[in-house]
Order: structure tokens, then C-alpha cells, then sequence
């Protein structure tokens, strides 16, 4: 598949299913949440929090504006962002003394704002995120969600530690962190551990987490920073020990954004549209009642009437009773927007008390009212479960065991991932990635041990490296 076709196809969901509009507003890289869209992109917030409150981050916010001096303070960070950073230079018609930045990320806001908040291991850890609206100006092609020029939902968590111990027993609870997050918005994942080359700017480790397309490309849904003291020496955040002495704060930063809706539309949709998870999904069960005006006021109360016990039960329903669309425009316009459950009654079921029930996976059957509740939850149970092992399962077969550097050019253009032993020597990662034009070494997987010999060096090796074609 080539990217145009999947991103044009995403970009087709989108826009059938009312999630979100690109390309019309007239600023560059902008995207439009659509009411139906907002509500998943609030669901997926609502996991993100809670799992980030349960493991004791507090949320705060900061300011957009970053001043220049601010942002420069760190050389390699700044050096990795000069050429996207969008700049307030006046303030009507007054020239600004000092130039504003449109926050493109916030570490040194962040160590700014806590240094002063933090003067001994007392208050340590400290852990605190934001959701907000981030600007970069990207200058390869945009594309919806996955490369704006706002990035709407970016979410970014920053802790404080008193050592690098602490600091990196952090990193391994932000990563389980992440894991329950993803886990539970049903999209997988590989976690590599960058090279150094391709390391977040100002960073002395980065693992990222990485879903794999239906194109065989992938697409980075969220990182895990360790900072060690690069921000906190140039901002003299410093801290006293318990024997009294002082050193600089320790520090991590992570992120996620909304390609995680992103990667979740394309993950599951299907040539009709999109289908969402029946936890994910806003809306779960879509009522949709056929009838003529001769019955139109019976079936509209028993529709009513199903609707009401539906809610009692805690699902999330609605009852489409448009007059202006027929019962198979509405069906055709649910399945697009992806509702996992469909309920029909027409003349047939309220004369015996049944109800029609069609699954989003094309699933059909007529019960008796009475036995709603039990049919109603297996059948989402069983999508749940279907969905969530198809996807997965799907995901890694796109990756492909490799052993020789000539294997990988028609592993990677056969739309796959390539995968194999390599060392940690630099070289190594480089020559994989120069061996296949248009690919990247996306890193060392942070977890996964096999015994094996580098791919390129024949050194004896237990890490795990990938090649990828990237978004
Ligand atoms: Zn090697």
C-alpha cells in the first residue's frame, strides 16, 4: 500500500464518520475536531488521566509563551527545534523586546517553573503534566493528526528526581505507564530504544513507543525521556541533599499525542469506515426504528422505551428518529462512524416484543426482549476481544525476522518491519539504516533478548534492532 493511499483513506474516514477536518481551514497543518471526534479524543484523555493520576502525577498548566531566552537556555534542545519554532514578535503594532515562542514542547518552562518550587530531597519526586496545544513548524508534507502544525492533545509529563537511580526508576514507571495506556486504548506497540543519533534533543535516553500501519510504516504514538541534568545545570535548578549538600535535579519528560486517536482510527477501520471499540467508543448502541405513519407512534414508544432501560443499564446510547433519513441512510451513516452496536425495531419486533440487533462486524440476530441485557453484553464482549486480537495479531505480522543485510531491502519493500540481532556499536545501526534508501534504524528494542550474532558486524549479541520505513 502506498502512504498516499492509507493517508487518504484515513483522511476519507475522518470526514465520513464526522471525526475531524483537514485541509480546509486556511492555516497550513491546522486540523478541525468535530463534535463526534472531540468526544473519542475526550475518552482517550480520560484513560491518559487516569492512569497518570493513579500513579501520583499532579496536572498543572503552563503558560504558551515561552521566552526566547528561556527556550535557548539548552544549545542541543533549541538546536532541535530552531527550524520549527513559531515566533510572537510583536504585540500590535510594538515590536517585542524579547521574542515569544509558541511553546513547541515545554522542558524548559517546566524546570523554569519548578526549580523554585523544589529546595531539598523533601520534595522530591515531583510529578506533574499538562494537556495542551504545542506549535512546530513542520516543513515535510502534513498530514491529518499524525504531522500538524498544532498539535491539539499533547500530552506532557515531567518528573523530578533526586539521583539518577530514582530518576531511572521512574523512566521504568513511565513506561509501564504508557503500556497500561496503550493497552487499554487496544493499540499495540514495539518499544524501541533510539540511537543516539535520533534521541529527543537535550536527552540522554529515549525509548518510544511505535504502532506499525497497515502500510507497513510506523508511526511513533509516545516517548519516554531521560533528561539526566541537562536542563536542570543551565537553569541552576538545584536541590539539597539529605547530607546536606547540592547537586542539580534529575529529570525525565514524556509524551503522548493525538496520534493515538489517529493510530486507533486506522488500526481498526475497515473499507466501509471507522470502528471503534466498544470501550473506546462514545457512543456504543445506535436505536434506529423503522416505521410508517400509520405505526410511527407506536414504534417510536417502544423505541423510547428500549432506549430508557439501555441507559438505566449504563450504556451510551441514542435513538435516531431523523424523520428526513430513511432507516438504511442512518444505517449506512452509524457504520461509518463506527457505533459497534445496532438496534432495529420495526413492526415485526414490537408485535413480539423482539429486538434486532446487527454488530458493527456484521454480526445479525433477533431477540426476545427480555434476554437484551445478556445478548447485548456478550455481543460487545465478543467484539471487544475479536477486535483487540485481530489488530495485535495483525500489527506483528508485520514484523519479519531478518539475519542478512541483503534480506532487508525486499523485507522492508514488501511493507514489513524488519527485525534482527545487532550490536551497540553506532556504526552498526547506521550501516542498516544507509543499507535501505528511505528507511530508519528505528533503535534497540528497550525489552526483548534473543542470542544472536549482529547483523552487520557477526558480533555475539542479545539485542533486538529494527528497520523501518517511517511516519
Ligand atoms: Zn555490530
Amino acid at each position: 500500500m502506498e502512504e498516499e493511499s492509507l493517508i487518504e483513506r484515513f483522511d476519507k474516514i475522518l470526514t465520513s464518520a464526522k471525526i475531524y477536518e483537514y485541509g480546509k481551514y486556511p492555516v497550513k497543518g491546522c486540523g478541525i475536531w468535530l463534535p463526534y471526534g472531540f468526544e473519542i479524543r475526550q475518552r482517550v484523555i480520560e484513560i491518559i488521566r487516569e492512569v497518570l493520576y493513579k500513579t501520583g502525577h499532579k496536572e498543572v498548566l503552563l503558560p504558551m509563551l515561552i521566552p526566547k531566552d528561556m527556550l535557548e537556555k539548552e544549545a542541543k534542545h533549541i538546536a532541535g527545534f530552531l527550524e520549527q519554532v513559531y515566533w510572537v514578535t510583536k504585540g500590535g503594532t510594538t515590536k517585542l523586546d524579547i521574542e515569544l515562542a509558541l511553546r513547541p514542547t515545554s522542558e524548559t518552562a517546566m524546570t523554569y517553573v519548578f526549580k523554585d518550587r523544589i529546595s531539598s530531597y523533601r520534595d522530591l519526586p515531583l510529578k506533574v503534566f499538562q494537556i495542551v496545544s504545542i506549535f512546530r513548524y513542520e516543513t515535510e508534507a502534513t498530514r491529518p493528526m499524525i504531522r500538524v502544525r498544532e498539535v491539539t492533545t499533547f500530552k506532557e509529563a515531567f518528573t523530578f528526581h533526586e539521583s539518577r537511580e530514582d530518576a531511572l526508576l521512574q523512566f521504568e514507571e513511565a513506561y509501564n505507564a504508557y503500556k497500561e495506556i496503550f493497552d487499554r486504548l487496544g493499540i499495540p506497540y514495539i518499544t524501541p530504544e533510539r540511537p543516539a543519533w535520533d534521541r529527543f534533543p537535550g536527552a540522554e535516553i529515549t525509548v518510544t513507543f511505535d504502532t506499525i500501519l497497515p502500510d507497513g510504516k510506523t508511526l511513533q504514538i509516545g516517548s519516554v525521556h531521560y533528561l539526566g541534568q541537562s536542563f536542570s545545570k543551565v537553569f541552576d535548578a538545584k536541590f539539597m541533599k539529605k547530607n546536606g549538600e547540592y547537586d542539580w535535579l534529575y529529570m525525565l519528560s514524556y509524551g503522548i499525542s493525538e496520534r493515538a486517536v489517529a493510530s486507533l482510527i486506522i488500526h481498526y477501520a475497515d473499507d466501509t469506515g471507522a470502528i471503534l471499540l466498544p470501550s473506546i467508543a462514545p457512543i456504543q448502541i445506535v436505536i434506529v426504528p423503522i416505521y410508517y405513519e400509520y405505526n410511527k407512534a407506536e414504534i417510536s414508544k417502544y423505541a423510547n422505551e428500549i432506549k430508557e432501560i439501555l441507559e438505566i443499564a449504563g450504556y451510551k446510547v441514542i435513538l435516531d428518529d431523523d424523520p428526513d433519513k430513511t432507516p438504511g441512510e442512518k444505517f449506512y451513516e452509524w457504520e461509518r462512524a463506527g457505533i459497534p452496536i445496532r438496534i432495529e425495531v420495526g413492526p415485526k419486533e414490537l408485535k413480539e416484543r423482539k429486538v434486532t440487533i446487527a454488530t458493527r462486524l456484521r454480526n445479525k440476530s433477533v431477540i426476545e426482549l427480555d434476554a437484551l441485557f445478556k445478548s447485548l453484553k456478550s455481543a460487545l464482549i465478543e467484539m471487544e476481544t475479536k477486535l483487540r486480537e485481530k489488530i495485535r495479531n495483525e500489527m506483528f505480522s508485520r514484523i519479519e525476522r531478518v539475519k542478512k543485510v541483503s534480506d532487508l531491502e525486499n523485507i522492508i519493500n514488501s511493507g514489513k518491519v524488519a527485525m534482527f540481532n545487532i550490536c551497540s556499536n553506532e556504526e552498526c545501526g547506521m550501516h542498516v539504516e544507509e543499507s535501505v534508501k528511505g528507511t530508519r534504524f528505528i533503535g534497540y528494542d528497550a525489552k526483548q533478548r534473543i542470542k544472536g550474532f549482529c547483523i552487520v558486524c557477526s558480533k555475539e549479541t542479545e539485542k533486538i534492532g529494527y528497520l523501518a520505513k517511517k511516519y
